[in-house]
This record gives C-alpha cells, structure tokens and sequence, in this order.
C-alpha cells in the first residue's frame, strides 16, 4: 500500500488520505479545514495522480466529509462505501456547509465561494453506497481488488473505522475513535487481531488523563455547574458541534431533568443541531448504530433560537442554558453570536463540553484569564471576560492511554499518525517507539507517500 497524507499540515483539519494498491485508488475522508476559507480549507486534491476508484466515508464531520462534492465532481464515476447511518447523514450536513460558505462570501467578498453546489452534492448522494457493519465487502476494477470491512468507531453516530485487505497484507484504520459508550452510540467495538499497518487518529495525544475522572464524574460536575449557574441567576452558554455532540448533551439533559435534577429553565437549541436530532432519529429506527429520540426535544420543551441577536455587550433578555454550535465557537456561529451577549457578566458562564483547537475562538477564550478582552471581529465589539469559563472532559475522542493499549493489541509493523495536532503527533510517537520498539511510527509528511 502506498499512503500519501492529503491534509495539507500535519493538524485536524482536512482530513483526507490517498491509498494506492497496484493499480487500484482509494481515498479516505475528504474533509474542509474548520480554521480556513475558500480554496485554503481544500485538502491537495491536486496530488491525485488520476482517477479515483473510490471512496471510505468514515463518518460526517465536516473536518473529513466537507470537501467530497469537489473529488466526486473530478471522479463522476467513484462510489463513497459509508455506514447505512452516515449515509442518512451526508447530505444534510453538505447543505449546511453551502449555506456557511455562501454567508462568508456575503461578508468576506471572497468569489471562490461557495466551492460547490446543491447538484454537486447531488451526484454524492447519488455515489453513495451503504456497506453493512462487520461484513467484508470486495471491492476494485480489472481484476484487481482489496477487501473491507467496517467495525463502528464509537465517535459520532454512524462513524466506522476500516479494515482493508490487500494481497494478504492487512491495514486498519481507526478514523475518529471512542472506546467507551456514550448516550447516543455504543462504544468502539474494533477487531484485536494483528495488522500490517495501523494508520491511528491521536487527537488527544497531548491531553494527561486526570485520575479519578471518568465521563460519569464529569457529566455530574457538568450538571452541578449548570444548576448552580442558573439558581444565581446566569445563563450558560455551551458551544456544541450540531452533529454528535449537541444530541449527547441533550440525552443527558433529558434524562437528568427525568431525573428531577436539572433546573427548570428555558432550553434553546440552533437550527441545524435540532434538524439533525430528526436524522438521528430516523437512524434510530433504521439502523442499529445509533440510540436517539426526537421526544427528548419536546420532553425537554427546546425552543429554537431567535435570529433576533441582541447587541453585543448586553445580557441576553431571557435566562436560559444555550445549546449552541459550533462547538469551538466559530466565527458567526450561534455559539460565538451568543458569547457577545454572555462574557461580560459575572453571573453568567460558558461551558466547553468538546475538543476545542487552540486558534479558534474557542480556544482563545479557554486560554483568557479573568478580565482579560475578547474582540468579536466583524461585530465591532470587546468583551471584558467577566463570565465563568471552564471544560469538561466529553471528548468524542479516544484517551491517549486507550490508544496505545489499542496499538499495541493489534502488534502492527508500521503505525501511521493522522488527526492530531503536532505535540499530539509527538506525544504518541515517542511513547509507542518506547512501548512498541520493533515498530516503525510514521508522522507522515502532508503529500509525500509512504510505502507500506
Ligand atoms: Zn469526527
Ligand atoms: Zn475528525
């Protein structure tokens, strides 16, 4: 196998890989860049040497998913192979991606924009090819061939890793992984056997896990924090990706306030997130990847947010916990709208329940000491950090330590490290060439191949 990294930095941001067997071309994930605009956020798709064969969908973040209308418009002829739930998914999240880029070129002037259109995304909804969960499925041209089989990764609904076979050599592929099992997905359920290659997320390679947490203990601090917010008289604003996370969120709402443990108080949701729990719930009822319900919006009598903003700086009229995207509040996003009316008041606070990159918005205002100023470009406005700022442990993603027990399980020859930032990268690379010494740890070079 030949792996060339199409992500342009070695970081989470357009995920895409390059897979060469003999004559056979496959590509895995072909993500936007959260942090960029316009032709910037593309993977190289340029450094494809000609026709794709085919596409492995791992699941519909737009970090790996954002950027696939541009590859199938290049491959007419290439099937995007994707679990049932996800392929439930993709268009939804497509569109929205159309209606964010057509809202920066309104402000930003940028003629780029958008990439693609409705009829783009047509041709991948009509490209997608649904593969069952465990079951090995051939698939090539002319003779040549590999094998895949998807194992659910426990990330996000509908989110797989991958085994492919080739010529008797196997390479696994995590994608976005999590281990253990959340409201609305089991967890990982992944083979143990031994592979060639294993090409490994580490998203969290630089994050200590803290003895004594586990996501029970911090789901109830998180629910302590709310309530003590809400009884003094704050809102809480907490900044959720739309799809995945936002759904946890409300499952654990749902069933603390069944509980009688949650606070009585208005509950408002942004569009896409609350469109999204109706394609969680079909996914529900028609697959088994996935365990979410739309009763838990009107059990929990979610109102949908105004589009009446209220001038930055001043408090928001009515109290109430925000359940907002994007989960690393993003520019123009809900979430980063809200914080203007949020930071400048001690009684409020902004809870990060995710993974938040350190150059975004969200990152920023983890990193701002109290009384530190917070400028919302484009709103001509500057917070003075007054509100309660903290995060919880709610990742979506595999522990570090979870990872190499993982590694080392499948006893692969090479490892290769995706989707993490670089102390990430190097945090795993030193640690598995310590635990795995016979192993090769790649840190691949974004558009040089790799043989493997
Ligand atoms: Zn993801
Ligand atoms: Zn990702």
């Amino acid at each position: 196998m030949r792996l060339t990294d199409l992500n342009s930095g070695r970081e989470i941001g357009a995920n895409c890989l390059l897979l060469e067997f003999g004559g056979l071309r496959y590509v895995i994930d072909c993500g936007m860049h959260p942090k960029f605009e316009g032709k910037k956020a593309l993977p190289r798709l340029d450094l494809i040497p000609g026709a794709v064969d085919g596409v492995i969908l791992t699941h519909c973040h737009l970090d790996h998913l954002g950027s696939l209308p541009l590859l199938i418009r290049q491959n007419p002829g290439a099937r995007v192979f994707a679990s049932s739930a996800t392929t439930l998914f993709a268009r939804r999240l497509l569109s929205n991606s159309i209606q964010v880029m057509k809202r920066q070129r309104e402000e930003s002037g940028n003629e780029e924009l958008p990439l693609y259109v409705e009829p783009d995304i047509e041709r991948v909804e009509n490209a997608l090819a649904a593969v069952p969960i465990a079951n090995p499925r051939k698939i090539g041209r002319g003779g040549e061939e590999v094998t895949i089989t998807f194992h659910l990764a426990g990330h996000v609904a509908g989110a797989i890793g991958c085994l492919i076979e080739h010529q008797k050599k196997r390479h696994f592929f995590t994608g976005d992984v999590h281990f253990q099992a959340q409201r609305t997905v089991e967890g990982a359920n992944f083979p143990r056997q031994p592979v060639d290659t294993l090409v490994m997320e580490c998203t969290r390679g630089a994050t200590p896990s803290i003895p004594g947490l586990t996501r029970a203990t911090e789901e109830a601090r998180l629910i302590r924090s709310i309530n003590r917010v809400i009884d003094d008289g704050g809102s809480v604003l907490l900044p959720a990706f739309a799809f995945g996370r936002m759904q946890e969120i409300l499952k654990l709402l749902d069933e603390t306030a069944a509980a009688g443990e949650l606070v009585d108080v208005p509950i408002f949701c942004s569009g896409l997130g609350l469109d999204l729990c109706d394609y969680l719930d079909e996914a529900t009822r028609k697959t088994k990847q996935v365990k979410f319900s739309r009763k838990i919006l009107s059990e929990l009598g979610i109102r949908s947010l105004s589009r009446q903003y209220t001038p930055p700086g001043k408090n928001l009229p009515e109290q109430g916990i925000y359940l907002l995207s994007s989960g690393m509040m993003v520019e123009k996003t809900p979430a980063w709208r809200i914080a203007a009316n949020i930071l400048d008041h001690e009684e409020n606070a902004v809870f990060f329940v995710g993974y938040c990159d350190p150059e975004t918005p969200g990152g920023e205002l983890i990193g701002l000491p109290p009384g530190g100023e917070f400028k919302f470009k484009g709103l001509d406005h500057t917070s003075i950090l007054r509100a309660e700022v903290e995060r919880f442990h709610l990742s979506g993603h595999a522990d570090r330590e979870e990872l190499v027990d993982f590694a080392k399980s499948l006893a692969p020859r090479d490892i290769v490290l995706t989707h993490g930032d670089p102390p990430a990268r190097a945090w795993m690379k030193e640690t598995l060439q310590k635990v795995m010494p016979g192993c090769r740890i790649h840190d691949p070079e974004p558009g040089v191949a790799l043989e493997l």
